[in-house]
């Protein structure tokens, strides 16, 4: 059975890059009928730990993941980290270091003088004397020396690592006996039963020191798949000025979850030129041997696209409730079905969308000034005025087309093009030029407030000539 995990330190919220990892781990395990974890690797952080754990799974339930089983945190998992470097230690293949700090910078210096790599140089590998006194020591774990460590990566091929340039007995535990990063996740991993381990690429120089401590505690190795990260059109790693990278505030945003994956799934990997995909059909053609070897590029037009089409193809119900909490209630409003028809193909997202219906329901409060001068040149009042007497006298008022029979009679009565009325029209109503269509807006505002609208652009020019 496939076992994938999620492993973000916890940093209070879920990051945008880390829901493309966890969505590839996810999508690779469920297509397989596996497991899929979640770890908060919270040994070196002292806050909230629950809460960022928290933060992660509302995150999880708004794009619809569910991990297996309970979660787990690091910070509950000292005694089993510590009896891997008890055991480590009898067995001769960790030792403990007596390295001051300040020998340590010592020996930095003089490698950087001698542009050498910066490494622990081995002083208490073998070290049988008496230990110096006043030295807590840290302990490190006998490292290959020379050789060539082969990652099998399912993404990148093979990459090789030469055991000098990367390794040297590395630190497992502080000391304050706290473990450390590489350490502890190598632990995890094995004793979690993780099969495949799916993350950023930026964790690619960490798998060689991981794979000593398998390697040191006879575990065997995962298959690994370095995801290469997300840059912004700059070449740059994704940062904050790129946009948000709390994925919950995509949801504030008005992005929906499927848009999201969607997005996400795209970022790094592709299915032939398809570009929309439906969970289920992640689930069936995702595949992490697919995915790029190269960065990807985050381009928030492409979401916006994606999203677009994603609430175009709402229902009015789906789409109603995920109005409501925009303030746009519309379950039991009689003009629902109208309403969300003149918005749906006209918004990016569901912010815009409620702006837009929020912009239909209320009288506009300022006319757009270029609007103003095309829309009312000629005698564009006096066919605006002429609509107005025509509704107040139509009775049966009801749907956009009801409307716009009463637009035609008007322009054939006034024997004037339909932009003469269309224009003035749109100004009274809505303010600018562009926007939902008229007899839409018209059929959700009704009969009253149009002639109410009308009336007060026509009083405003009365007041300016
Ligand atoms: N905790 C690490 C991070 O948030 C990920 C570790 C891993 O996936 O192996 O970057």
């Amino acid at each position: 059975m496939i076992v994938t995990r999620f492993a973000p330190s916890p940093t209070g919220y879920l990051h945008i890059g880390g829901l493309r990892t966890a969505l590839f781990s996810y999508l690779w395990a469920k297509k397989n009928g596996g497991k899929f974890v979640l770890r908060i690797e919270d040994t070196d952080v002292s806050r909230n730990n629950e809460e960022a754990a928290l933060a992660i799974v509302k995150a999880f339930e708004w794009v619809g993941f569910k991990h297996d089983g309970e979660i787990t945190y690091q910070s509950s998992r000292m005694p089993i980290y510590k009896k891997y470097i008890d055991q480590l230690l009898d067995e001769g293949k960790a030792y403990k270091c007596y390295m001051s700090r300040e020998e340590l910078d010592d020996l930095r210096a003089t490698q950087m003088a001698n542009k050498e790599r910066t490494r622990y140089d081995g002083k208490y590998r073998n070290f049988t004397g008496t230990p110096p006194v006043g030295v807590e020591p840290v302990i490190r774990i006998k490292s290959p020396e020379t050789g060539e460590i082969i990652v099998d990566d399912g993404i990148k091929g093979q990459v090789v690592f030469q055991a000098e340039d990367i390794l040297d007995d590395f630190v497992i535990a502080r000391s304050d006996m706290s473990p450390t990063y590489n350490f502890v996740v190598a632990i995890d991993d094995a004793l979690m039963g993780i099969t495949d381990v799916v993350r950023g690429d930026d964790h690619l120089a960490n798998t060689p020191k991981q794979m000593v401590v398998y390697e040191a505690l006879g575990f065997s190795l995962p298959k690994f798949f370095h995801v290469p990260m997300i840059h912004n059109s700059n070449g740059k790693k994704l940062s904050k000025r790129d946009g948000a990278t709390d994925v919950m505030m995509y949801k504030e945003m008005g992005y929906t979850p499927e848009a999201l994956m969607n997005f996400l799934v795209r970022l790094g990997w592709s299915h032939g030129d398809q570009e929309i995909f439906s969970m289920d059909e992640m689930l069936e053609l995702f595949s992490p041997s697919d995915i790029n070897k190269s960065a990807s590029i985050y381009n928030p037009e492409k979401l916006d696209w994606l999203n677009a089409h994603y609430l175009k193809n709402m229902s009015n119900d789906e789409l109603s409730n995920a109005l409501e909490p925009y303030d746009i209630l519309l379950s039991s409003h009689d003009k629902k079905e109208i309403v969300l028809d003149a918005v749906k193909e006209r918004a990016k997202t569901l912010q815009e969308m409620a702006e837009l219906i929020k912009e239909i329901l209320t009288c506009p409060s300022e006319y757009d000034e270029k609007g103003m001068k095309k829309g009312f040149k000629g005698n564009a009042d006096e066919v605006l005025k002429a609509f107005a007497e025509k509704l107040n006298t139509t009775q049966e008022l009801h749907l956009p087309s009801d409307y716009h029979h009463v637009m035609e009679a008007t322009i054939t009565e006034m024997e004037v093009g339909f932009g003469k009325i269309g224009q003035p029209l749109r100004m009274a109503l809505f303010g600018r030029m562009s926007g939902p269509g008229l007899d839409e807006i018209m059929a959700i505002i009704g009969k009253d407030e149009t002639l109410n609208r009308i009336e007060r652009i026509l009083e405003k020019i009365r007041q300016e000539a």
